[in-house]
């Protein structure tokens, strides 16, 4: 399965991504995560992209696109993938079919807007692996310590509320045409995000039209 996961930033993409992943054995693509861990690394790239992260921007196009090219061309890519924040524009979604891949199924998964604000308040990840969490949705066993490396949590410099009124606007002027580009191919379907995670993931799995899951 070559799935695309769209959504407005804390709308959940990632954490329904993950769950996604592990039902189909496929990997989870999330260019915001290769970008935060090249900021980590103090790479080239990581410096570059930067300056657009902090103020919840978007990376240019050229960027992301040389990125998800090498990522799509490895190993555990054969079988399918998810695409968890990209694309993100339509110059990004025409460069994907230039790449000759054929997506399955593009996913919109939708919040209201209100809920959004008060999700990403309570986000948080590890400083050290990324490893993400949430205060009350995804708490770690030790408050503010990562369960799996032991590092410290802190809050994304990008989900401070200045920072996501931004990325919103972003999303909706950028981004949003994506659920038209993609209705016009026939590709799109709609899940609307719950209170609690496994009930929105059976929401995901009902609109992706999967019937034999475990949700507990
Ligand atoms: P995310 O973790 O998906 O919310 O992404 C965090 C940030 O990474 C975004 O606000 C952008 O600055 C950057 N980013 C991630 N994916 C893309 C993309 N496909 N195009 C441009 N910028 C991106």
């Amino acid at each position: 399965m070559k799935l695309i996961i769209l959504g407005e930033p804390g709308a959940g993409k990632g954490t329904q991504a993950e769950i996604l992943s592990q039902k189909f054995n496929i990997p989870t693509i999330s260019t915001g995560e290769i970008i935060r861990n090249a900021i980590r690394q103090g790479t080239a790239l990581g410096n570059e992209a930067k300056q657009y992260i902090d103020r919840g921007l978007l990376v240019p196009d050229s960027v992301v696109i040389d990125i998800i090219k090498d990522r799509l061309h490895e190993d555990d890519c054969k079988n399918g993938f998810i695409l968890d924040g990209f694309p993100r524009t339509v110059p990004q979604a025409d460069a994907l079919t230039k790449m000759g891949i054929t997506i399955d199924k593009v996913l919109s998964l939708e919040v209201p807007e209100e809920k959004i604000i008060q999700r990403i308040s309570g986000r948080r990840q590890c400083n050290e692996c990324g490893a993400t969490y949430h205060v009350i949705y995804k708490p770690p066993k030790q408050e503010n310590k990562c369960d799996v490396c032991g590092g410290e949590l802190i809050m994304r410099k990008d989900d401070a509320p200045e920072t996501v009124k931004n990325r919103l606007r972003v999303y909706h002027e950028q981004t949003e045409p994506l659920k038209d580009y993609y209705k016009n191919k026939d590709l799109l379907v709609v899940a609307y995000g719950q209170e609690e995670v496994k009930d929105t993931t059976k929401e995901v799995f009902k609109a992706l039209g999967v019937e034999d899951y475990d949700y507990n």
